[in-house]
């Protein structure tokens, strides 16, 4: 018997394989189910049934999803959710209570930001922030019952040295949370670190196909069984057609994964050398912010960047933007095609803006690397010329 414990890879083609259980099929296929009917009276009032009880509950689609994740992450179990953000609000619920502080990153995804701001202050949690690289031990109250961490940060990719946080979070009693949707389960795993709850959102790399919406959390123990109760008395469930999705997605994460990483590498190198950029914002580069983090802490780099310009006018940027070929205008990623975004600029007090031109952010796709490259050089050139000073203003 060979008792190596498998790569990644390895496991990402063989968790939750269907084995017998589907006549040998390999794939767990679609069930799409509301009620499941009981063998007997016995089945049906055993409260530990883990098994399928009613659609709501999940069914072994959303089974198979849920034990490859949680493999992945080495966690006891993971739920998953019809989004990204109800994971992550579901999630915060289940940590806090009312009278609580939440302490979170304030280079965290916008919409995280809005719920806790809004709805989770309605509920009486506060939520104060701390910058990336600060020592949280400055901000930590009395109260302060969670730390929401997100690395890289969104869209300006600040990195955090999660052990540390997860310390000094620990020993103030407070739990650990964090989004690690930009490196997936296979580039971090938080909760080897310490980290008491990990999200992702599905519907970037784990589904990869830009067609379904859908989120996880993995957890231990307690804290676990807590976020599930919270899910099933919110009543999320995630569509079993998604879950197929992603499970199919999740199948062929890794090869896709190298690719992403590769031309990512590619692109953004040949980025560096520009003289219109400032600064190009991906962690794998060695002289990018938050270098030494990334190569301690995480095993790969996705195909996420942003990249700061020397400051222009907006309508050069836009010239560049609107003319690409391959490059698609678009929110999300972590789909085969590569995506630009412009990035506004965003009021955070304490993790500076890390300069004062445009930023775009790019989603580095499946493509031929070469073309990639044609399409960006070919944005220079429009970004070049559309300031009128060259008398080939765009009308
Ligand atoms: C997209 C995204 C989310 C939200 O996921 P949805 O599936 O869109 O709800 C959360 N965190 C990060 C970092 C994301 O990029």
């Amino acid at each position: 018997m060979n008792k190596r414990p498998p790569e990644d890879a390895t496991r990402t083609a063989h968790a939750s394989s269907g084995g017998q259980r589907h006549h040998g099929v390999v794939t767990t296929p679609v069930y799409h189910a509301s009620t499941v009917r009981f063998r007997n009276v016995t089945a049906l009032r055993d409260e530990r049934n883990t098994e399928v009880t009613y659609g709501r509950k999940g069914t072994p689609t959303t089974f198979a999803v849920q034990e490859a994740i949680a493999e992945l992450e080495g966690a006891d179990g993971c739920i998953v959710f019809p989004s990204g953000v109800s994971a992550i609000t579901t999630a915060l619920i289940a940590l806090l209570d009312s009278g609580d502080h939440l302490l979170m990153v304030d280079t965290a995804y916008k919409p995280t930001r809005d719920f806790s701001d809004k709805l989770l202050s309605t509920m009486g949690v506060e939520t104060t922030y701390y910058g990336a690289g600060e020592d949280i031990r400055y901000y930590l109250r009395p109260n302060t019952r969670a730390v929401f961490l997100e690395s890289p940060g969104s869209q300006t990719m600040e990195m955090l040295d999660i052990p540390t946080i997860v310390e000094a979070a620990h020993s103030h009693g407070a739990s650990t949370i964090i989004d690690n949707t930009w490196a997936t389960p296979l580039y971090c795993k938080p909760l080897n670190m310490g980290v008491d709850v990990c999200i992702h959102s599905v519907t970037k790399y784990i589904s990869g196909h830009s067609d379904l919406m859908m989120g996880a959390v993995s957890a231990n123990g307690k804290v676990l069984e807590r976020i599930r109760t919270n899910a099933s008395q919110l009543g999320l469930c995630t569509a079993p057609d998604d879950c197929y999705l992603a499970m199919r997605g999740l199948r062929t994460l890794a090869a896709r994964l190298e690719r992403h990483s590769r031309t990512a590498h590619t692109l953004a190198t040949w980025l560096a050398d520009r003289p219109e950029v400032g600064r190009v914002l991906y962690p794998a580069l060695p002289d990018a912010p938050g270098h030494d983090i990334w190569k301690r802490n995480y095993t790969g780099a996705t195909g996420l960047l942003s990249v700061l310009l020397e400051p222009v006018p907006d309508a050069q940027v836009v010239a560049m933007l609107d003319g690409f070929r391959y490059f698609g205008l678009g929110y999300s990623w972590g789909g085969f095609e590569s995506l630009a975004l412009p990035i506004p600029k965003q009021a955070r007090p304490h993790t500076p803006w890390p300069g004062d031109g445009p930023i775009v952010r790019f989603h580095v796709g499946l493509e031929d690397p070469d073309d990639l490259l044609a399409d960006l050089k070919a944005g220079f050139t429009r970004l070049n010329g559309a300031d009128g000073l060259h008398g080939r203003s765009s009308s």
